[in-house]
């Protein structure tokens, strides 16, 4: 018998074309000596949920729940440059999490209980990777902040392509298409 179809899928912020283009400029060259595997800037952003291989029913269930979850615009700061030596990845975060942001990844987590997913972590961090396989903590990186008006959750589906991960955007909510 066929295994049944899974979905590896998670929910994420998305940069839109100005703030991919802000990254470029700003960050990206504060890091140059980074030594590592720089992820592409088609690929850039930052995970909400991460609900791994589901089913089908599974991801119409997250796809209803997600609709009921209210989205605010709000503005996000990208600002800081972090290290995690486990997963060895260089990310862009933000010294201040917005509360619509920490509001907006708790609903998520509460809609997506009917769906029997537990998130993994309590405390959410967001952060957008951009360099993996960094073995050393960069040191004293400076940039220009970007202000990223942040007006919509995606629902991004992933799946191997021999270059790495492939993502697509599967659906996206907002407080204008709701
Ligand atoms: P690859 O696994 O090929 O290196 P990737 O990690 O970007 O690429 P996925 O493994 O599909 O691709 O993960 C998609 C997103 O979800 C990434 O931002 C990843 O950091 C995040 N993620 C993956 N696994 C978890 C997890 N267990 N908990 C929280 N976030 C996760
Ligand atoms: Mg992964």
């Amino acid at each position: 018998m066929d295994k049944p179809k899974t979905h590896r899928v998670f929910f994420a912020l998305w940069p839109d074309l100005e703030t991919r283009r802000a990254i470029s400029r700003h960050a990206i060259p504060s890091l140059e000596n980074v030594a590592g595997r720089n992820v592409d800037q088609h690929q850039w952003h930052i995970t909400l949920a991460f609900l791994g291989n589901i089913s089908e029913e599974m991801l119409t269930c997250v796809q209803q729940q997600a609709a009921q979850v209210s989205v605010q615009s709000f503005e996000l700061t990208l600002d800081t440059v972090g290290y995690w030596s486990r997963p060895k990845v260089v990310w862009l975060g933000s010294q201040n999490m917005p509360d619509v942001l920490k509001t907006l990844v708790t609903d998520l987590n509460v809609a997506l209980k009917a769906c029997g997913y537990e998130p993994e972590y309590k405390d959410f961090k967001a952060h957008m990777t951009l360099i993996r396989k960094v073995t050393r903590r960069p040191a004293n990186i400076q940039f220009m902040p970007i202000t990223w008006q942040v007006e919509q959750f995606v629902l991004i589906e992933s799946s191997f392509a021999s270059t790495g991960s492939d993502y697509r955007i599967l659906r996206q909510w907002s407080e204008v298409n709701k």
